[in-house]
């Protein structure tokens, strides 16, 4: 699959929009400036692939990516969430389209949650895991930028946010760590998609 050529497929803000359930499908969700688009660029080999969902308009939308030739495996990256200038009107409209996304997706196996591994979790990512824990989705958390931390610091962080996902029940209780940059953990994360659009 990663080595085919991977298409923007669908992007839309309405739940009664979303593209036909077809294949698995895995889904990226992070605070904006985590790295999702850099890591789902490096994933599927594509420069420029998440770039589409930076123009404006885009940026609130749920966005699909598929391979070219092959249905079976669908990527959706989420819109950002956690930055500082959203409005609450904001914050709650995104938190409507992912409760709806969540709910009419028996095909989602999986979102990952990515951390910004010089920042850790904060509390936008645990409202955000809540979520996913009440919807009993599937989620893994996956630490950016690692290429950016000090091992001391990326230790420490990586201790914290394991503390933080113990208790949680929908929780993957391995942490992925990955740069889009240096292209570490790409491979790794490839084999657990593929692992996962099998299974
Ligand atoms: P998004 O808002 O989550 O889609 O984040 P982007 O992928 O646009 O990345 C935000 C910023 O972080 C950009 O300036 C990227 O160049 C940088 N960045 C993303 N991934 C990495 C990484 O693995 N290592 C480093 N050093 N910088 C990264």
């Amino acid at each position: 699959l990663f080595a085919q050529a991977w298409d923007f497929m669908w992007g839309t803000k309405f739940f009664h929009q979303l593209p036909p359930i077809e294949g698995v499908e895995i889904a990226f969700a992070g605070r904006s400036n985590v790295g999702k688009s850099s890591l789902l660029n490096a994933i599927t080999g594509r420069k420029a692939l998440a770039r589409t969902s930076q123009t404006p308009g885009r940026t609130k939308e749920l966005n699909f990516f598929r391979p070219e030739k092959d249905p079976t495996l669908v990527i959706c990256d989420m819109p950002g969430y956690g930055y500082a200038k959203a409005s609450k009107k904001e914050v709650a409209a995104w938190n409507q389209l992912i409760l709806d996304y969540l709910k009419g997706r028996p095909n989602l196996r999986r979102v990952y949650v990515l951390v910004d591994s010089r920042h850790g979790l904060k509390q936008s990512d645990l409202d955000v895991m809540t979520t996913l824990d009440k919807a009993a989705v599937n989620y893994q958390v996956i630490l950016t930028k690692v290429d950016k931390t000090k091992l001391s610091e990326l230790t420490k962080t990586l201790v914290k946010v394991k503390l933080g996902i113990k208790k949680r029940p929908a929780a993957h209780p391995e942490v992925l760590l990955t740069s889009a940059e240096k292209k570490i953990g790409i491979t790794l994360l490839r084999a657990q998609m593929l692992h996962l659009s099998e299974g």
